[in-house]
């Protein structure tokens, strides 16, 4: 086996810390029952989606990836996640928006040639994505969560990959329209953790480890990109055997992509210096 353990990471786009500790009930319940940790994430500046995105992947701030607005994209030159574990021999999966084959395969987006591709070469083995064309405060058009958390799903049974992600801008989306303290975000959080919870249970049982966190929290009045603890502040449950440190400190999301790539025996490469927030149980 080219890697020594199977990871997914699934993002949720824009999700407060405040609102992941009290409206996902499954989540919660798991790290009640002993099954998953929690931590608080912090998000890189700018907290903006893309920004953030590229920093994930890349383990660098966007004032080195060059990623500085949500408008201005392009292949970004830094190794990732991807480019990574398929160097050492894995396969990787993407269920996401358009905008992360755009950074870690290549720009523009070919609406048909990139919609979905299946590349033994990588960096992305196995892509499955969507563009949100026409997004507006009132059409969000964003594919239901069940339908991504199955072709997540999909992609493990049918094409073995090592490491997969899956990005949703659902709740994202219902910030921008309706803000975060208010009776459909809170509905929107229970849709949300009820559809992850159908199939966490058999992605662990397939032999992954799960991570599942945001690209950056939001506020009331559905804003992120600035400074603050509500824009930028998240929360990171882990399922797997590693260990993790206290409770209460607070991780740099530039740590994600080197913990992720030590979780999978990858090795890391020098440009993402932040320390690997995992070690070996
Ligand atoms: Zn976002």
């Amino acid at each position: 086996m080219p890697v020594s353990s199977k990871l997914l990471l699934i993002i949720l786009d824009g999700v407060p810390w405040r609102n992941w500790r009290r409206l996902f009930g499954n989540l919660e319940g798991w790290v009640q029952s002993g099954e998953a940790r929690v931590w608080k994430m912090r998000a890189v500046l700018p907290s903006m989606s893309a920004c953030c995105y590229a920093s994930i992947h890349t383990g660098v701030p966007p004032q080195v990836h060059g990623i500085l607005s949500n408008e201005v994209r392009f292949r970004v030159a830094q190794p990732d996640i991807f480019s990574e574990v398929t160097k050492a021999g894995g396969k990787t999966g993407a269920v996401t928006h358009s905008y992360w084959s755009e950074f870690f395969n290549r720009h523009p987006f070919d609406f048909v040639g990139d919609i979905e591709y299946d590349e033994p070469g990588g960096p992305i083995s196995h892509g499955r994505f969507h563009t949100m064309t026409g997004y507006g405060h009132d059409n969000q058009m964003t594919p239901s969560d069940a339908d991504l958390f199955a072709t997540l799903s999909m992609l493990a049974a049918r094409h073995g990959i090592d490491y997969g992600i899956l990005h949703t801008c659902t709740l994202d989306s219902m910030g921008h329209r309706f803000g975060h303290d208010n009776t459909p975000m809170d509905h929107a959080c229970a849709v949300m953790d009820g559809m992850l919870a159908a199939f966490l249970p058999r992605w662990l049982d397939a032999g992954y480890e799960v991570i599942v966190t945001a690209d950056h929290g939001q506020t009331d009045r559905g804003h992120h990109g600035g400074r603050e603890d509500l824009q930028q502040d998240f929360a990171l449950y882990y399922f797997g055997p590693a260990a993790g440190p206290d409770d209460d400190m607070l991780l740099d999301q530039l740590q994600l992509a080197p913990t992720i790539l030590t979780r999978l025996g990858v090795p890391v490469p020098e440009t993402m210096s932040a320390r690997p927030f995992l070690r070996a149980g």
